[in-house]
């Protein structure tokens, strides 16, 4: 935690060091009251100070997050599905069977579609216990908890899933490294992520009114406690020993109301022509799957090294 001045002189405040990389080479993007978005300089991550307690984190997931299993049954899952059916058709197009492990399944929406399937194992683990429980409706295990206290096998798993989720936990190397214990030597894992500008772009004064239909200024709002880039995560990713085999733009989630929809459509369509159009160099959002399959040994220490000359 970052103790912070009763008097608001920000210049007392302490900066901290990245959360990732332990640069100091840190910088303020946005401050709210005692809240700060921070910049890494040098790994690109963009994350909030000072970071809720497990405590805190916790409970909020015990509560059920930001939306009610209504929601999600109603408005969330109908959002959702122009970004779930890509990723479904991009794992069914490398993997018609086997185990998956989605991390952070909500009401199982999304394992839906390989629990029907016998030829697919599917397998979630979830905060909530109300959307736990839901879930299991669908035929999916789950186990309520987080990852490590699930205490699954090592290589467990063929296909690994952290879908719109992984800029919630507060470490993320951890979790990478139990995600990377449990996959498989020969399986991949796919994290589904907002693009962190576009994440800004929403909460901003004019842009934000316009795509979101209300301005939310970001750090009063946000529960995120980090905004991820295609470079931020590979970075991650490779320190954590694994090796980025594709990163992919996806769609926006679908919006409520025609024009809303019509904006996002059209910027989801320009930033991926864009991206073909620069042979994945230029990625302007709005989210992105990055797909990740086992570093062998020798390759994780080259890429920490790698990353550290970075
Ligand atoms: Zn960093």
């Amino acid at each position: 935690m970052i103790s912070v001045a009763p008097t608001p002189h920000f210049a007392v405040v302490a900066t901290p060091a990245c959360l990732l990389c332990g640069s100091a080479a840190v910088k303020t993007k946005l401050q709210h009251d005692q809240k700060r978005l921070q910049k890494c300089l040098h790994c690109g991550v963009l994350f909030v100070v000072p970071q809720p307690s497990p405590a805190a984190l916790a409970n909020h997931f015990q509560r059920g997050g930001l939306v009610s299993i209504d929601h999600f049954d109603n408005q969330f899952e109908v959002n959702r599905q122009p970004v779930l059916s890509h990723i479904v058709n991009y794992i069914r197009s490398r993997k018609d069977e086997g185990s998956i492990l989605d991390v952070g399944c909500a009401t199982g929406f999304f394992l839906a579609n390989f629990a029907k399937r016998s030829t697919w194992d599917a397998c979630g683990v979830e905060l909530t216990p109300s959307a736990a429980q839901e879930a299991r409706r669908c035929g999916i295990q789950v186990h309520v908890g987080n990852t490590q206290s699930a205490k699954f096998k090592d290589q467990s798993f063929d296909v690994i899933t952290v879908l719109d989720a992984f800029y919630y936990f507060p470490n993320p190397a951890s979790e990478l490294a139990e995600l990377r214990r449990v996959l498989k030597q020969e399986g991949f894992l796919a994290l589904e992520l907002p693009w962190a500008t576009s994440r800004a772009w929403q909460r901003a004064p004019i842009i934000g009114s316009l795509l979101n239909g209300t301005r939310i200024p970001l750090l009063q709002s946000s529960d995120h406690l980090f905004y991820y880039t295609p470079k931020s995560v590979t970075r991650l990713l490779e320190q954590c020993g694994f090796v980025v085999q594709t990163i992919r733009p996806l769609p926006a989630n679908q919006q409520a109301g025609l024009l809303r929809e019509l904006l996002w459509k059209t910027y989801s369509f320009f930033s991926r022509l864009l991206w073909r159009l620069s042979v994945g160099s230029v990625f302007l959002g709005p989210r992105f799957l990055v797909v990740a399959g086992k570093a062998a040994a020798g390759a994780r220490e080259d890429n920490a090294r790698l990353a550290d000359q970075l």
